[in-house]
């Protein structure tokens, strides 16, 4: 299969170095990680091992092909911009998938890609960028790929069969938005706080103060989920929390990591975005606009 994929990060990187042993593919990333990759290839470090040799551009211009995949792995406020970039690899036969955290990228890809050719997933692997042509695969986990109708397509079945190829443990939903939503009030829950205590994942459940907050947090987002249509038990929301706070006990939120590199964060899209979903039914958002807004003030927004 010809794959590009758009954002060659942390996760980017690592989801490229696997799909390449079998298809061919193209990361397009940013200058200081391509020319590095050129150099050296690019070096998986931690649950994953390997150095590959593996085409990499840090524009779309330079990508030749339309490609049959485009996995977009950019941060959701990048989203509308990098996809607005990638129009003119999108022929009428790509499937453009989004494999980002956050509640608003499938609205910002459809601006640009008939929704007919979008497809979406969540991975629970974790992966840190370490520096130029180095990326840290930090923790194995699952990967699941649906179509936005539901439908189990044969393109649907087919880009599955690749992934798990590739060593990409990968599983179909026929509700992938509901996959989306269950991942967005998990973040919701551990995310903002990490960032706005500095702490480890796993800190949320050591201070019972912290542990009372994830808990309000994670009520409210499933509040809001329901107002909107996805259906969710309270009580699985936060066995569900809890469970990814315990298995990432020792690790630093990908949005703390952000914030204190004085990056964006994807505050907007998890937090924020929950809250305006909740303002519309009338709901109560009070913790995921406190959080949201603490978030941002940090960088004096
Ligand atoms: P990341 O390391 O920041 O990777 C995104 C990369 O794309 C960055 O290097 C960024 O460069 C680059 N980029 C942005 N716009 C671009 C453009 N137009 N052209 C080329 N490159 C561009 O982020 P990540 O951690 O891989 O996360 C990506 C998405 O996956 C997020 O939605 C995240 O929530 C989700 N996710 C991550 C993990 C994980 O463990 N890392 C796990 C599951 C899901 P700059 O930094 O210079 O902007």
């Amino acid at each position: 299969m010809n794959i590009v994929i758009l954002g060659a990060g942390a996760i980017g990187s690592l989801f490229g170095a696997l799909l390449s042993k079998k298809n061919n593919v193209i990361l397009i990333g940013r200058n200081s990680h391509i020319q590095a990759i050129g150099k050296k290839g690019l070096d998986i470090e931690g649950k994953t091992q390997m150095n590959v040799k593996i085409l990499s551009e840090k524009s779309v211009d330079k990508v030749t092909f339309l490609p049959d995949l485009l996995i977009l792995t950019v941060k959701s406020y990048d989203t509308y911009s990098a996809i607005s970039q990638a129009k003119q690899l999108i022929g009428d036969n790509t499937v453009v998938l989004s494999l980002q955290n956050g509640l608003d990228n499938i609205d910002k890809i459809e601006k640009i890609v008939d929704r007919r050719q979008l497809i979406a997933g969540v991975t629970t692997h974790g992966a840190f960028f370490s520096e130029p042509g180095v990326v840290k695969h930090t923790g194995k986990g699952q990967t699941i790929l649906g179509e936005l109708n539901g439908w189990k397509t044969k393109r649907i079945t087919s880009i599955i069969d690749v992934f798990n190829k590739a060593g990409i443990e990968t599983i179909a939903s026929e509700d992938i938005v509901r996959e989306i939503w269950i991942k967005a009030i998990v973040n919701s829950s551990i995310n903002s706080l990490t960032t706005f205590s500095s702490c480890k994942n796993g800190y949320l459940l050591e201070n019972p103060i912290l542990e009372k907050v994830v808990e309000k947090v994670c009520r409210e987002s499933t509040n809001i989920a329901n107002v909107y249509g996805i259906n969710l038990s309270y009580e699985n929301m936060i066995k569900k929390t809890k469970e990814v706070i315990r298995n990432t006990s020792d690790n630093y939120s990908s949005m703390l990591q952000s914030f204190k590199k004085g990056k964006k964060t994807e505050i907007d899209s998890i937090n924020g975005k929950l809250a305006d979903v909740g303002k519309k039914h009338d709901i109560d958002t009070t913790m995921n606009e406190i959080l949201t807004y603490i978030v941002k003030f940090g960088y004096g927004e």
